[in-house]
Order: structure tokens, then C-alpha cells, then sequence
């Protein structure tokens, strides 16, 4: 079964895509995961990562998503994300400070069960993310 699959990464702020793929490709929190059209229903968590689709002309876009949901039912793909970011609209300046404060934050032998030390740990992952897609050719 094809036909068209549809896109949308929504955050408490509104939506960031919302846009027709030819093929999403997501962090899932078990592994990468390929939606086409015609996908079977699905539902899972995601990672803080780089979520990718191949737009109606072929080019490939690049989103920045940080954790949350993803929903694949009747060609459409609904991604609920506490943030998310278009490649475009990354300040990689920013990313890079806020990488630099979580490195900062990381104390020497923290703890795992630290919250300060755990918070640092995943804004530093969100950067990382950030500074990744920004940087993607
Ligand atoms: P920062 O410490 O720089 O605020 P953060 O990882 O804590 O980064 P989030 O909580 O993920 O930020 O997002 C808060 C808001 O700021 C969201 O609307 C997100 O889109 C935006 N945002 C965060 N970092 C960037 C960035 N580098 N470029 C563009 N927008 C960003």
C-alpha cells in the first residue's frame, strides 16, 4: 500500500514540520527506525537525536528532536517533542555554549544518581545533537 506519507514534529511552542516525505528516518529510544509509506501502526519513544526525511523534491532535511514521541498510523508520522529544531534554524553558537556550560556542569566523579550531574549529562546530548545536524553537509 502507498500513496503519500505525511510529516509532522509538533512542540509545546507549535509546529516545526509539517511537510509531506517520501521516507522519515527516526531516533528511536530502540534503534533507528525507516517509515515509508504504506508503514504498518506503530508507537515509540524517541532519543535526543537527528530525525531525517526526504521532502516531495527529493532533498533531504534534517530535524533536531529532543526525545518525546513518535505515532506512524495511516501514512502519517506525528513526532511530539518537549523541542525540536529544523537544520536551518540552528544558532550553532548557541549549541556550542550550551555545550560548553553541560561540560562545565559534568563534576569529576559525580555520581549517577546525581540530578545535576544527570541534567548536565542530557543537555549535553541535545548539543552534541544540535552541533551534529548543524554541521551536516
Ligand atoms: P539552551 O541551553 O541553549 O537553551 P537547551 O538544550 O536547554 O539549549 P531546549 O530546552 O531544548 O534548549 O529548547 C528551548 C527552546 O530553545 C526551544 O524552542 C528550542 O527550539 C530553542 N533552542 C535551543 N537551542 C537552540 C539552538 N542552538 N538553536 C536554535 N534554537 C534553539
Amino acid at each position: 500500500m502507498a500513496g503519500k506519507l505525511m510529516l509532522e514534529v509538533v512542540t509545546p511552542d507549535g509546529s516545526v514540520v509539517s511537510d509531506e516525505a517520501q521516507i522519515v528516518v527516526a531516533p528511536g529510544a530502540y534503534g533507528e527506525f525507516g517509515v515509508l509509506p504504506g508503514h504498518t501502526t506503530f508507537l515509540t519513544t524517541l532519543k535526543i537525536g537527528m530525525l531525517r526525511y526526504n521532502d516531495q523534491g527529493g532533498n533531504e532535511r534534517l530535524v533536531f528532536v529532543n526525545g518525546g514521541f513518535a505515532e506512524v498510523m495511516l501514512n502519517k508520522v506525528t513526532v511530539l517533542a518537549e523541542s525540536a529544531d529544523r537544520r536551518r534554524d540552528i544558532d550553532v553558537e548557541r549549541a556550542k555554549a550550551a555545550l560548553k556550560r553541560a561540560q562545565e556542569r559534568l563534576p569529576e566523579g559525580a555520581r549517577r544518581e546525581d540530578v545535576d550531574f544527570r541534567r548536565a549529562q542530557v543537555a549535553l546530548q541535545r548539543a552534541l545533537a544540535r552541533v551534529r545536524i548543524a554541521e551536516t553537509k
